[in-house]
């Protein structure tokens, strides 16, 4: 006889399974998560959950309860079908780059991690578009389409790490993004499991018609995992450019900067990228192994054109032209690899020297008009200088995307509240002048605070009711996007 929950349960005589008798509801949750999934799947230990305490923002700590990782979508399926049962948030994850405390476990619960559902699954280039899985990483992507004379746009600087699944639940950007467009303009088919652990496909090869005919995958696409949980996505693809040319100018000050950057949003070239670092990062390059000699106290643009060889080559001299008139202390370009590489240098080693340098760094994220860059910018560096906060902007300009980066030391009593009280000032100051709260990391839990200083309560209503039509006790991903989001079990 065994008993449970007072009572007396009679046991097949000799049995080596007792334990198998108490109701999963009952067992320790590793137990349950291994019913649902082969044992080697289910991380529980102190040491395992660590690592995914917290994202790419570092500083904020949410251990998980479990992590899962489900080897291919049947698993997840079925891991999906399972959760009401275990009654816990469940929060969908990629690499865990996202910069807006996306996919973490602020409430607990278990964490999905999709890195085993990496496969490429068809590639047609001559329909410009292929199916992939939501686990693949960006630059794995990029190196498997090449060959093929195609390319796949959006590219988020964590390209290297990054997968679709977060890219399409952020809506990622990028810096060729100020041409091309963000995530949203290449996704033309989402697979998504949602808590029930049905499968449904919005959209397809063919986009929203044909047989894929419920095409909502537009409520998917930034719906930062409180939706459902992506498996597979079909994508737009683009014939890879002939031909691509990259400047790289410095300036003396913001206003001239400025100058260059409207001239150049104005002008028929149409680059496809605009970047800029701030005197302050370009300090930090010049004070690192990275350093490539550029001009104390300098803002630094880099521009990129691409397209048919011909008419890229055209534009070679408006382009440089534009960057000179501006006012640049220098100007140098080339459509060579080995140096477009070096003209890129100071602009990529930026992101990698900010967590360096310090122990902890936030990545704000807004958008603004860009008439407002030089107002803005300076909120940022009399706010952050006034309380004693190292700033560093380094962002895709051309977009009017706005990154400004605070390095401080979360271990020191008030700097955290020092830099959340700055943000929160900035993000006023965004809203006020007509932008709004982010430009491609998304709302995550770590701006959800400020949601409504842009929408309204009936808005916010409206926008509630599609998490709660897809997930009524919001055990997806609780607690982001809008902090009323609690899973309540
Ligand atoms: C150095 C650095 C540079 C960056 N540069 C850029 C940039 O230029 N542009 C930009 O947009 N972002 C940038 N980011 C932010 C981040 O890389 C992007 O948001 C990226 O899209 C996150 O992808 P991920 O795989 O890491 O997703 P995660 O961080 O793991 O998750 C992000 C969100 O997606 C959800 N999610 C993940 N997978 C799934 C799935 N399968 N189904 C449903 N939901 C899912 C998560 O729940 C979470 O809400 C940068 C980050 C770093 C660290």
């Amino acid at each position: 006889m065994f008993h449970l929950d007072g009572k007396l349960i009679d046991l097949p005589p000799r049995s080596r399974y007792w334990y198998d008798l108490i109701p999963l509801s009952l067992k320790p949750l590793a137990a349950r998560l291994s019913a649902l999934l082969p044992r080697g799947r289910v991380l529980t230990s102190a040491a395992q959950l660590a690592a995914y305490g917290a994202d790419g923002l570092g500083y904020k700590n949410y251990l998980p309860d479990a992590v899962v990782l489900p080897a291919d979508a049947e698993e997840l399926v079925r891991f999906m079908r399972g959760t009401k049962s275990l009654g816990l948030p469940v929060v969908m994850r990629g690499a865990g780059t996202s910069l807006s405390g996306g996919p973490v476990a602020v409430q607990g619960g278990i964490i999905v991690h999709t890195s085993a559902l990496r496969a490429v699954r068809e590639i047609n280039a001559e329909g410009f578009w292929c199916e992939v899985e939501s686990g693949v990483t960006l630059n794995d992507l990029d190196a498997i389409l090449k060959p093929h004379g195609v390319f796949y746009p959006p590219d988020p600087s964590s390209g290297p790490v990054c997968t679709l699944g977060g890219n399409v639940a952020s809506n990622a950007g990028g810096a060729h993004c100020f041409r091309y467009g963000v995530t949203s303009n290449y996704i033309l088919g989402v697979e998504a499991v949602l808590l029930d652990g049905s499968v449904h496909r919005f959209g397809g090869p063919a986009g929203g018609r044909g047989p894929w005919r419920e095409d909502w995958k537009r409520f998917m696409i930034g719906s930062e995992g409180t939706l459902a949980a992506f498996t597979r996505f079909w994508l737009r693809l683009l014939p890879l450019p002939e031909k691509v040319w990259t400047f790289r100018a410095t300036y003396p000050d913001l206003r001239t900067t400025e100058s260059a950057i409207h001239a150049l949003v104005a002008h028929s070239s149409y680059p496809a990228a605009i970047e800029m670092l701030d005197p302050r990062g370009v300090a930090m390059v010049e004070s690192s192994q990275m350093a490539c000699g550029l001009p104390e106290g300098s803002f630094l643009l880099l521009v990129e054109i691409d397209g048919p060889a011909a008419l890229v080559d055209a534009r070679v001299a408006p382009v440089s032209e534009i960057l000179r008139q501006a006012g640049a202390l220098d100007v140098m370009f080339s459509e060579e690899d080995t140096i477009r590489k070096k003209l890129w240098k100071a602009r990529k080693a930026a992101g990698g020297l900010l967590g360096q340098l310090s122990p902890s760094y936030v990545v704000q994220d807004a958008v603004i008009p860009k008439r407002a860059l030089a107002e803005v910018l300076q909120l940022v560096y009399d706010e952050a200088d006034a309380a004693g906060i190292r700033a560093v902007n380094v962002f895709h300009a051309g977009d009017g995307n706005l990154h400004p980066n605070f390095l401080f030391d979360s271990r020191l009593p008030g700097d955290l509240e020092k830099v959340e009280r700055i943000s929160k000032r900035l993000m006023e100051r965004v809203i006020e002048v007509g932008g709004t709260l982010s430009g491609e990391h998304g709302i995550g839990n770590d701006k959800s605070g400020y949601m409504p200083l842009v929408f309204g309560p009936d808005s916010m209503r409206l926008q509630l009711a599609v998490p709660a039509a897809f997930n009524p006790a919001h055990q997806m991903n609780p607690l982001k996007v809008f902090d009323c989001r609690r899973f309540a079990s």
